[in-house]
């Protein structure tokens, strides 16, 4: 028998943490994969994907940039929460064929009710950001039966097209101050220039829980000004990608591997990299 091959796909790849996890995954379930990172060129996703699959591979994920393009390349064949997020970020073959899923959504609801030791459902949740992350976490963020979710994006005109039920609302920066939101996430990719965003403090202060999509080694200068500000747990994206990844070895082998030592051991190794 051959060892059943995965890969993620990206441009960049070579700072992805995902075959680290899948290895790790693969060990504690007993199943014989190998996971790696697959370098596509800017124009060259479709190709490097399609070869991939043609010589037996099994499964992908899919990450920057190319998130939107492996979302058109599945076509009709996607699952409901990748529809509504616009963007494939994991590609499975079954029976009929390849399909396309994102998984990022459920991985992020599992990384906020672990962290708030209970469900969603009656939350008010402050989202800022309104680019790929934001649309792809709206549609399992909804089915929590969360009260609302207030979107707030620098372009605001973007927040407007994303809020497109009544649960949504569109928010500026300045109409927020005062409000009591159950948990914030930033979805933006402030962080990723070492930007902090400029929130009210007692929104981030009466926050029971502020979650920066980003994460590292330091914690975020989102995630520091959410501590200085008073807030009550503050946590970075380490667990989405892990719960993330989690979904998707759950999409391809039916198994859904326990992922608090992988997230421990991920931890440990980005600190030691300081
Ligand atoms: P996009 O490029 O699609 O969107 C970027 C968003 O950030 C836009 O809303 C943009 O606003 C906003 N933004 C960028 N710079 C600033 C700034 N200086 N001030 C205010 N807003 C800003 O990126 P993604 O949505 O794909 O990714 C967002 C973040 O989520 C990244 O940090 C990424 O690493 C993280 N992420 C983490 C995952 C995980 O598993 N932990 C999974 C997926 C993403 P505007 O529209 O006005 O330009």
């Amino acid at each position: 028998m051959t060892t059943d091959r995965y890969g993620v796909v990206g441009h960049p790849v070579a700072h992805s943490l995902s075959p680290q996890i899948h290895t790790a995954f693969a060990q504690q379930t007993g199943i014989d994969l190998q996971y790696r990172r697959i370098l596509a060129p800017l124009d060259g996703f479709i190709a490097t994907a399609e070869t991939f699959f043609d010589e037996g591979g099994r499964g992908i994920n899919v990450t920057v940039p190319f998130k939107i393009e492996a979302f058109a390349w599945c076509g009709e064949r996607v699952t409901a929460r990748a529809r509504r997020a616009g963007a494939v970020n994991c590609v499975a073959v079954d029976a009929e064929g390849l399909h396309g899923d994102n998984t990022d959504g459920a991985g992020l609801v599992d990384d906020l009710q672990r962290l708030l030791g209970r469900s969603l459902a009656g939350s008010r949740l402050l989202l800022l950001g309104a680019g790929g992350a934001a649309r792809g976490v709206l549609g399992p963020l909804l089915t929590t039966g969360l009260r609302s979710i207030a979107i707030v994006n620098r372009d605001h005109a973007k927040a407007v097209a994303l809020a497109d039920e009544p649960r949504l609302e569109a928010r500026s920066l300045d109409s927020i101050g005062g409000e009591a939101f159950d948990v914030v996430v930033n979805a933006t990719s402030a962080s990723l220039g070492g930007v902090a965003l400029t929130l009210p403090s007692d929104v981030l202060g009466n926050a029971r829980l502020v979650y920066d999509m980003m994460y590292g080694a330091e914690p975020t200068p989102f995630l520091f000004e959410a501590e200085r500000a008073g807030a009550h747990a503050t946590a970075d994206g380490l667990g989405m990608l892990v719960e993330q990844a989690a979904e998707s070895f759950f999409v391809w082998r039916g198994v859904r591997p326990r992922t608090e030592a992988v997230r421990a051991t991920l931890r440990a190794t980005l600190q030691a990299s300081r």
